[in-house]
């Protein structure tokens, strides 16, 4: 232990066995990414000073440059020059996240999305015919999903693939004004090839959205007879990625255009697939699309890392007003609102980080065939819906914050804010939008995950959840078994030891405790209202919109518990030494400013007595302090390459 400064002692940071820790499995992969991501930090310049034009052009060599390492293809098969390692390539994107954001979302869309597309939903001969080019970046592509008209609602999609016996062809078209494709990253400048999400027509016969491989552009980069493309314009960030709008006027594809892993479409026009239920497979199609989620929530994390690093490096040298001291001022990080602006939102990503490596484990352990049950992937799709749609609200709230807490230096651009503000804005809109995700979190816990519910729409689930006891879905989360065995333990419950507000306030048990009931409490809450509803007569989609308020705090419940216990097996899993002793106050600082935040729902339901909230607040203000002497270390331990970090004037190279 190091000297002594507050009550407690300070454990001493190894900076680099932190590090090691968060880069976890991987490190060696994003250690070669932070490499390549120093030799290219121009980019971050050239933002600003290139034309529109230029900068998307310079994007795009930087990432053919970066394919060209292998960086870019670990998540496709070896035979095809990928390096066949799921889990290497969710590091290395995240990795990528430290860096300029042009540069890691156009990476995602080449090679996440299209090449993703191809690979999960294709077959053999589509892989074999592009996979080779997509992987090096020869051959650009867009994944054309989102219309004008339906983005979250994919089942609603307006453009049609109708197929042509005759000619053994699908004739792609934009039915309606609302259809056309839309926000398509890579659309409004480089792709030749799309993957068009469309409803497929056989005979007459509806059978849902399906993706096709579309041709939009020849070889001098001219859009395809049939196909009108137009620039999405400027964006609030992310300038140096070509959005744009997609309209197919009776285009025709060969009829193996058709991504063919889960449904086809014989010569004679018969419809074959061996998912039997619509409603399943297009779900089970989706699924496997879930890669690009893990992603970005991962890169909102990432970063999240390069503006505390900023901030709290900023404030290790900034001074104002002489407060303790009369012939020196004060640095910033030495005032207590600055420390509780900041360590709690330090604490949070080191929890969100480990509960992103877990839902990156998962996703190795499922698409690489070692996990292979049906509940396992239906977990992990809740997971990543629930874990990007929080760690992407932290990045925006965390950069927001940093970027105050530099005051006016924050604003100005070679200090990062302004890209790191305007870039990731847009991550709790696409790869799924945030509350809509977390309605899906809510709906795999309240039918229990079960393959069934998939047929399920709303207002079938909201029918399904009236018809159980309250009980039975409460039985079904592991939450409740848990929950009846540490019940008691809680102060200020009642039962629980009111004397002491102190208490057990930095035990593990009693975070668990806490974040266990709340999550039970509000899904019970929210299964209870939906029952109620139906019973008394109300539209079943009347009865889920009134409660989505209840239905949202569920999930984001349930996710931080799930934040919360990967913490503590991360911690679990350490010897005894600094680095344990580190993450338990890091721990402890995650846990109990998380309740704090949410005092007034612990209170109002009896499970925080006001001397014990007061205590609660107070011991966040000591877990803050007893951070700031280790402050610089903590965010060192993220490893952000000094180049990502730019603002000079502000953090120097001390
Ligand atoms: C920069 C950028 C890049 C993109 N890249 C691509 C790409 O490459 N390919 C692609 O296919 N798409 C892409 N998208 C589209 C993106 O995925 C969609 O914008 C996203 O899915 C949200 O859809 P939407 O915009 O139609 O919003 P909507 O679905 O209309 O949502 C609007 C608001 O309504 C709320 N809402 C919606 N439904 C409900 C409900 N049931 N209950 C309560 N509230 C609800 C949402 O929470 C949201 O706040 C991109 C978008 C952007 C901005």
């Amino acid at each position: 232990m190091a000297e002594d400064t507050a009550q407690a002692p300070i454990p001493n940071v190894d900076v680099p066995a932190l590090n090691r820790l968060l880069d976890g499995r991987y490190h060696e992969v994003r250690d070669e990414v932070r490499q390549s991501m120093a030799a290219y930090a121009s980019v971050l310049t050239d933002a600003e000073t290139m034309t529109r034009t230029e900068f998307r052009e310079r994007v795009k060599d930087v990432v053919v440059e970066i394919a060209g390492t292998g960086q870019t293809g670990y998540g496709f098969p070896q035979e095809y020059g990928g390096g066949a390692d799921i889990g290497a390539s969710v590091a290395a994107f995240e990795t990528l996240g430290f860096g300029d954001l042009n540069v890691m979302v156009k990476v995602g869309v080449q090679f996440g999305l299209f090449g993703g597309a191809i690979l999960q939903l294709g077959t053999e001969r589509h892989h074999r015919e592009y996979l080779p080019k997509v992987i090096t970046g020869e051959l650009l592509g867009c994944f054309a999903m989102t219309e004008t008209g339906h983005g979250s609602n994919v089942q609603a999609l307006g453009t049609v693939a109708t197929y042509d016996p005759e000619a053994g062809e699908f004739v792609v078209t934009t039915s309606r004004p609302d259809a056309s494709k839309d926000y398509i990253g890579n659309a409004a400048a480089h792709a030749s090839l799309a993957v068009v999400f469309a409803q497929l027509e056989v005979a007459g016969e509806g059978h849902g959205v399906h993706a096709f491989v579309v041709p939009i552009r020849d070889a001098s980069g001219a859009p395809l007879t049939g196909v009108r493309i137009e620039d999405d314009g400027l964006k609030m960030g992310l300038n140096g990625v070509d959005n744009g709008r997609i309209w197919f006027d009776h285009v025709r594809i060969p009829r193996e255009n058709l991504l063919n892993r889960f449904a086809d479409v014989t010569e004679d026009g018969t419809y074959t697939s061996d998912i039997e239920s619509p409603g399943r497979r297009f779900f089970t199609m989706l699924g496997t699309l879930v890669q690009g989620r893990v992603c970005v929530g991962g890169a909102g994390l990432s970063a999240a890392k390069v503006a505390l690093t900023i901030a709290t490096r900023y404030a290790l040298q900034r001074r104002q007003f002489e407060a303790t001291d009369e012939t020196q001022e004060e640095l910033l990080l030495d005032y207590g609102m600055h420390q509780r602006r900041l360590f709690p939102l330090l604490a949070r990503t080191y929890a969100l980080s480990f509960a992103q490596e877990v839902l990156a484990s998962q996703l190795h352990d499922v698409f690489s065939g070692t996990t292979t049950d049906e509940t396992s992937r239906r977990l992990l799709e809740s997971r990543a819906a629930g874990t990007k749609a929080v760690a992407t609200w932290h990045a925006t709230r965390t950069i927001q914050e940093c970027r105050e807490a530099c005051g006016g230096a924050g604003y100005l651009a070679e200090n990062r804010f302004a890209a790191l503000k305007a870039d990731t804005d847009v991550f709790t809109t696409f790869e799924g939008d945030n509350h809509v995700l977390l309605q899906l979190v809510a709906k795999g816990l309240l039918t229990d995950y079960a393959s069934d519910f998939e047929d399920l729409d709303q207002l079938g689930m909201v029918r399904f959840v009236a018809g159980l006891a309250v009980e039975t879905v409460l039985e079904r989360t592991k939450v409740h078994q848990m929950l009846q065995q540490i019940r008691d333990v809680l102060p200020g419950a009642p039962g629980g030891d009111e004397q002491d507000p102190d208490a057990g306030l930095r035990d593990p048990d009693q975070h668990r405790a806490m974040f266990e009931f709340r999550e039970e409490h509000l899904l019970g809450g929210v299964a209870r209202r939906l029952k109620r509803g139906v019973d008394d007569g109300m539209n079943p989609g009347e009865v889920f919109s009134r409660v989505q308020d209840h239905v949202i705090a569920a999930a984001r419940a349930h996710v931080e518990r799930l934040v919360l216990d990967a913490f503590l097996d991360k911690i679990e899993a350490q010897p005894e030494g600094p680095t344990r002793d580190v993450l338990n106050l890091l721990c402890d600082l995650y846990a109990l400013s998380a309740i704090e935040a949410d005092r007034a729902w612990f209170m109002e339901h009896g499970r925080l007595t006001v001397q014990r909230s007061k205590a609660v607040t107070r011991e966040v203000g000591e877990l803050c302090r007893q951070v700031r002497p280790i402050a610089r270390e903590l965010v060192d331990a993220f490893g952000v390459p000094r180049e990502m970090l730019r603002s000079d004037a502000l953090i120097g190279d001390a």
